[in-house]
């Protein structure tokens, strides 16, 4: 199952060849570099992917909320795929306690904002990627105007103001939000596209009262399971973009690594949903009390 990736240049318009194994030949036309060709080459080989599919890729734009466990292996896996925009937020700094499972950061890193810390991480594993930092807290005055030149959002946060802002100002906004969760041993991932399936308000409705639910700063992670969860969040980031395959809509993925069991649990759209219900009481962003910082 030998392909043949070959360019040819031709009065600064790239020709890609791609000969499949029997020997037939197809020609497209990109702009991409001799680089660029080496560099996604085992994407462009795919025939679900291949030069279109890599060009949608480099053209799209994701915006990261958390430069932690989740959004470090998914911002790097996004980069290394070639996203065009990353955009990145997170108003903390480099805690060595991080340092277990946020792989954006290195030791060096500890004390300087994780937002630029990631930035230069995934700009240093391929500096194709343009990537924007946000060092400043999301919140009801700043986020719709941050994330809506953005195609796709990931939720990487660890706290419930935050996860019910980014869910109510995709909402808004029309966007398609990439949600997941990790504690102890356990993980949760869902893709909410507004009116086409659930948001995350049609699961929880409401935030827990502070200080009911622990943090993983209070009750622990393994180091491992964020890097499971925010690889499978890039993974439904470039389905969407490439438009293949089933995203997770409509459906809560919960996984346990104790007994490595991977269940999908069905989740309709809440027609009494408060904001993405039919007749939604919250029309706008809400600023929920922090409970601590987790
Ligand atoms: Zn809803």
């Amino acid at each position: 199952m030998v392909k043949m990736l070959s360019k040819i240049k031709y009065d600064q318009i790239n020709w890609l060849s791609l000969h499949n194994y029997s020997g037939k030949e197809t020609i497209y036309m990109f702009n991409f570099t001799n680089e660029q060709i080496n560099r996604y080459s085992r994407h462009i080989l795919l025939p679900e992917v291949g030069g279109t599919g890599q060009q949608k890729i480099n053209d799209a734009s994701v915006f990261l909320v958390g430069a932690g466990g989740l959004g470090s292996p998914c911002g790097y896996y996004l980069a290394a795929a070639g996203v065009g925009h990353i955009g990145i937020a997170d108003h903390d700094v480099v805690d060595l306690s991080n340092l277990q499972r946020q792989i954006l950061h290195s030791t060096a890193d500890i004390g300087r904002h994780k937002a630029i810390s990631a930035k230069e991480t995934m700009q240093a594993l391929n500096p194709d990627v343009k990537v924007t930092p946000y060092t400043e807290g999301l919140n009801s005055d700043n986020i719709l105007n941050i994330i809506k030149d953005y195609d796709i959002i990931v939720d990487g946060c660890d706290n419930f103001p935050t996860r019910y802002l980014v869910n109510d100002a995709c909402v808004f906004l029309n966007k398609p939000l990439v949600s997941a969760a990790v504690f102890r041993f356990d993980g949760q991932l869902s893709v909410f596209i507004a009116h086409k399936g659930p948001c995350y308000r049609c699961l929880y409705e409401t935030p827990p009262p502070p200080g009911l639910v622990p943090t993983c700063q209070e009750a622990g992670v393994l180091g491992v399971l964020p890097g499971l969860l925010g690889i499978l969040q890039a993974t439904e980031v470039l389905k969407y973009i490439l438009n293949e395959g089933d995203l997770l809509v409509g459906e809560l993925l919960v996984i346990n690594v104790l007994d490595m069991s991977f269940r999908k649990v069905k989740v309709p759209r809440n027609k009494a949903c408060p904001v993405c219900g039919d007749n939604p009481t919250i029309t706008e962003l809400i600023d929920y009390e922090q409970a601590c910082k987790g």
